[in-house]
Parts: structure tokens; C-alpha cells; sequence
């Protein structure tokens, strides 16, 4: 496996492989890697003939007060994992390599940046829309894997893709869990020992939600209300919003029907989560 940082040379090697008609499969990350982010790797692995995994952490998907200092980074840890999966490139560039000095074009996908993530977070979806977009244009891959767990996220991408032509195929593929159903995400090492406990409230409440619809619940206030119940009564959580949309424009549900999405955002002690689920109704 090869690490590169600089733009040019990961063009010339990828030209290659096209040339020699490689499937392209490509799975950006922000490193810090976990089983989450290495699942996107297998299924990238048996998809596709080349297999790259990028390792940015965007600047511009970052609010001014959050954590992009903090954010973990252990590249050398995330190499080591990535080799022994089999990965043929590691694409890890500098900010100047995506950001050279003067850029000045950002990618938003206006509708879908708008409701769940995007209230608190204005400009983290322009920022993400962006890189994608930049890294979708470097790397040309034929098959591009995301992950559930970043719901809002998955949906804009799909939308920036088709909007823009991107010649890509994207995949989503299923949220992985730590064994108590806490979703793994990075910024799980931010939580201490009880705020870790703590953080299971969110898949706990996401299944008894699941458990009324079974049940025939329909009503989707109710849901919220029986979700926002079970939250409050962790004392270490604050809910930042529960919501129950459409999974195709992210727009609210007031009687549960087809697919939808339940998202949620819950700041566990100082740390924000997000978590969902999607539920079919016949
Ligand atoms: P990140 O490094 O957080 O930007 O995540 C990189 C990719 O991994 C995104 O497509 C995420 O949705 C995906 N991902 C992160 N956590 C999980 C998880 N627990 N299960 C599945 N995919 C995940």
C-alpha cells in the first residue's frame, strides 16, 4: 500500500489504472479510523479492482467553534489498518493540496443543507459538498462509499452527484454499532467512562421508537415525543433535535408512511452525537 499526499502524483497513478479499465473504489474519510469506517473498506475491496481510501480532515466543514483542533489524528495507527485490509492507496493531502491558496468555489446543495444538521451547523454541509466534490474530481472513482451513520450527509451526496453529473456510483452502506449500539463514530474518544454509558441513550431510544411503529404507532409528534422523553431522562444528554423526515428531501413527516428517517443530534456532556433510523411502513 502507498501513501500519497500530493494531488499530481495520485492523478498519474489513477490515470493508470483507468486506462487498464480499474474499477475505481474510493472511501473518503477524515481518519481516525474504526470498524464503521473499515466496513466502507471491505465492501469497497470486493467491488472494485483499486481501492482508495482518502484521509482529510475538511477545514471548511468545521463552524468556527468547533472541534477541528481536537479532532483525533493517528495516521500512521489508520495506515497500519488499512494495509492489512488491503487497500492499494492511501490519499492523505495537505489543506493546501484541496485549498490552494485562492480558492474560491464551494459546492451547496441549498435544499438539503437547510433542515437537521444543517440548523446548528450552517456551512458544515457547503463544506462537505465541497471536498466531495474536489475529491470526486481527482480521483474519478467508478464506485464512491459512505456510510448511514451520516444520514443527512448520504442523501446530499446522492443529490450533489446526479445534480453535477459526477460519472459515479454511490453506495451507502449500513451503520456499525459497537456491541451496546452506541453507532461508532470518532469523536466516541471524546466521551468519558459515564458519558459513554450515557451515549447508548441514543440507539436505545431510536429501538423503542422502532418498537411503537411496530405496535401501529403512526403519529409522528407522539414518536418524538416518546424519544425526547427517553433522552431527558439520561441527566449527562441534551437533546439538540429529534426528527422524523422523509428520506428523499429531508422534509418533516406527520404521519408515518413509506420510508422514512429518524435523525437525531444529542450532545452528550460536550460532545454532539448524531444517530438514526430508517423505517419502512408498508
Ligand atoms: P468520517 O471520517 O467521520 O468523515 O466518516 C467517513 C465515512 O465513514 C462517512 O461516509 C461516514 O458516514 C462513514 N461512517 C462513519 N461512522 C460510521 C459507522 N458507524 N458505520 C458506518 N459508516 C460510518
Amino acid at each position: 500500500m502507498e501513501v500519497i499526499s500530493k494531488t499530481n502524483k495520485l492523478k498519474a497513478v489513477l490515470r493508470k489504472a483507468r486506462c487498464a479499465s480499474l474499477k475505481i473504489g474510493f472511501v473518503p474519510t477524515m481518519g481516525a479510523l474504526h470498524a464503521g469506517h473499515l466496513a466502507l473498506v471491505q465492501r469497497a475491496r470486493e467491488a472494485a479492482d483499486l481501492v482508495l481510501v482518502s484521509i482529510f480532515i475538511n477545514p471548511t466543514q468545521f463552524g468556527p467553534n468547533e472541534d477541528f483542533e481536537k479532532y483525533p489524528r493517528n495516521l500512521s495507527h489508520d495506515v497500519e489498518l488499512l494495509t492489512r485490509l488491503g487497500v492499494d492507496y492511501v490519499f492523505a493531502p495537505g489543506p493546501e493540496e484541496i485549498y490552494p491558496k485562492g480558492f474560491d468555489t464551494f459546492v451547496e446543495v441549498k435544499e438539503l443543507s437547510q433542515p437537521l444538521c444543517g440548523e446548528t451547523r450552517p456551512g458544515h454541509f457547503r463544506g462537505v459538498a465541497t471536498v466531495v466534490a474536489k475529491l470526486f474530481s481527482i480521483v474519478q472513482p467508478t464506485i464512491a462509499f459512505f456510510g448511514q451513520k451520516d444520514a443527512q450527509q448520504a442523501i446530499l451526496i446522492k443529490k450533489m452527484t446526479a445534480d453535477l453529473d459526477f460519472p459515479v456510483e454511490i453506495k451507502i452502506c449500513p451503520i456499525v454499532r459497537e456491541a451496546d449500539g452506541l453507532a461508532m463514530s470518532s469523536r466516541n474518544a471524546y466521551l468519558s467512562v459515564e458519558e459513554r454509558s450515557a451515549a447508548i441513550v441514543l440507539y436505545r431510544s431510536l429501538q423503542q421508537a422502532a418498537g411503537i411503529i411496530l405496535d401501529g404507532e403512526r403519529n409522528s409528534a407522539s414518536i418524538r415525543s416518546m424519544i425526547e422523553a427517553a433522552i431527558e431522562r439520561e441527566a449527562l444528554a441534551r437533546i439538540e433535535y429529534v426528527e422524523i423526515v422523509e428520506t428523499k428531501d429531508l422534509t418533516p413527516v406527520e404521519k408515518i408512511r413509506g420510508e422514512i428517517l429518524i435523525a437525531l443530534a444529542v450532545f452528550i456532556g460536550k460532545t454532539r452525537l448524531i444517530d438514526n433510523l430508517l423505517v419502512s411502513v408498508p
